[in-house]
């Protein structure tokens, strides 16, 4: 997976809540989208849905071997080629070798944050491969040399200002602000990459074992182009896309563009199963599917997170998290960013090496509240903080700060000895004196605990703690609680 130094996690997180700009854009999206999936749940009519889909997501996963060589031998039967990639290399190897036998110039992508967990665009254009993204956002990005800093909304950290400024610097245009002209510029920039394109790239929404093909979904129609006019299509698809039926594909459909975009449905909907069959005007003589492990067993074999590969990208989790919504994406520093990032790219790329990201988030609730298929990413981010505190063989992970852990078991040998905890309170108001300020309160810390007083200032220990006043007022007994009237009772 392409990620840089996960050091990078603080210093882009200070730097996200830092710009105005970022803050004013992701105000606007969680406004808008956040408070707009929750509306759309609680008022859609079935309200079972979200429970069957998830249901027919966690049964596929039991059965997955079968139901991907379902899937194989349907999309293989519509004369299109199956690989399984059990590494990210093995896909890129492949995709490659597909490339070159088709003597392959140009390539047009889209819809694949896969292709960027494999990081498969530098090795094609190691071989002189043009790489050109064809979503809007995307090839925003491309054109900025930027990173996507949402699942679905790549360059919402970047205004219209931005973007005006960066047409005219790569597209040659005079600069406007106006979207559709913006829109119109980069439509006819694509449209010639697409009509001379050798191969299309394309990622997987979800793909249907009992029909053999893959479907993508889009609102820009830039898929169907990519799928039909190049000579050769590859798809690559994280190998947990796969659902078995189409009346599960439609349901799982149905919550996809809702989570995603509000949307009942999109405005495209590409499905795909092979090349172009002999009466087909359109269409690839080439159609591949690459099937990516890259390390999804290992989480499909772990009940604790097994669930994690029901998620079906739509990014509705990111559109209410407390933290996206105040660092943004880029903090992240991997494909997936949000609380579904911060399970999926530790348990994908070593969840000491992505630790931040583990610890990183409130786990209030919301992102499990909002997913379409509910699922519990605050538990498994708490599984993960328990993997780092005590350290996992399954995982390969060591435990990622043993003086934390030792301070916690000292902590817990106090608050369960209520003789010494009190006395040591006692101390602790003597020793804290010199460090309290005129306004009272303990201003900077220093060693080890000195990012407790970083942000925000520390109340010192009382003069009299929550114990003595509690005994103080109650003198040993227990007040009852109040009670609480029903309307009815009144
Ligand atoms: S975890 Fe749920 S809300 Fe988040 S991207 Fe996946 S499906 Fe969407």
């Amino acid at each position: 997976m392409k990620t840089s130094s996960p050091s990078t996690y603080r210093e882009a997180a200070v730097a996200g809540i830092d710009s105005a700009q970022l803050q004013k854009s992701l105000q606007g999206l969680q406004n808008r989208f956040g408070k707009g999936a929750m509306e759309l749940w609680a008022g859609m009519a079935d309200q079972e849905m979200r429970d069957r889909v998830k249901e027919s997501r966690m049964k596929t996963f039991e059965h997955l071997d079968i139901v991907l060589a379902e899937l194989a031998k349907n999309v293989r039967a519509r004369g299109g080629q199956v690989h399984f990639a059990v590494t990210a290399q093995d896909a890129v190897n492949y995709t490659l070798a597909v490339a070159k036998k088709n003597e392959v110039k140009r390539v047009v992508k889209g819809k694949s944050m896969t292709s960027m967990e494999v990081d498969i665009d530098p090795a094609l254009e190691q071989e002189g491969i043009e790489v050109v993204e064809t979503d809007l956002g995307e090839y925003i990005i491309q054109l900025a040399g930027d990173r996507p800093s949402h699942i679905i909304a790549p360059c919402i950290h970047l205004n219209r200002n931005q973007i005006g400024r960066l047409f005219t610097d790569k597209l040659g245009i005079d600069f406007t602000e106006d979207p559709p002209t913006l829109t119109m510029a980069a439509r006819k920039a694509l449209r010639e990459k697409l009509l001379t394109a050798d191969m299309g790239l394309t990622g997987c929404n979800l793909a249907c074992a009992e029909t053999g093909m893959i479907s993508l979904v889009s609102n820009e129609g830039n898929i169907r182009m990519a799928t039909t006019m190049p000579r050769v299509v590859v798809a690559l698809m994280g190998m947990e896309r796969v659902v078995a039926t189409m009346a599960e594909h439609r349901e799982t459909l149905q919550l996809l563009t809702r989570g995603a975009a509000l949307q009942k449905l999109s405005t495209y909907v590409s499905f795909l199963g092979g090349p172009a069959s002999k009466d087909d005007p359109d269409g690839p003589r080439e159609f591949h599917l690459v099937i990516i492990d890259n390390g999804r067993s290992r989480i499909l074999a772990d009940p604790e997170f097994r669930e994690v590969l029901a998620c079906i990208r739509c990014g509705a989790c990111l559109n209410i998290c407390p933290v996206y919504g105040k660092i943004g994406g880029h903090a992240y520093n991997s494909p997936y960013c949000g609380p579904i990032g911060a399970v999926v790219t530790p348990l994908l790329d070593g969840i000491n090496k992505h630790a931040d990201l583990c610890k990183g988030e409130t786990l209030c609730g919301a992102c499990k509240d909002i997913c379409p298929v509910k699922n519990d990413l605050p538990r498994m981010l708490s599984a993960l903080r328990h993997k780092l505190a005590y350290g996992s063989d399954r995982w390969n992970t060591r435990q990622h700060n043993p003086a934390e852990a030792r301070a916690f078991r000292v902590w817990r040998l106090l608050v369960t000895r209520p003789f010494l905890y009190r006395t040591l309170i006692g101390l602790g108001r003597i020793v804290q004196r010199p460090f309290i300020g005129k306004e009272g309160t303990i201003r900077k810390m220093a060693g080890i605990a000195a990012g407790w007083t970083a942000g925000r200032d520390l109340p010192p220990v009382a003069r009299r703690t929550f114990h003595q006043l509690w005994k103080e007022k109650y003198a040993g007994n227990r007040p009852t609680a109040p009670t609480i009237e029903t309307p009815e009772e009144k």
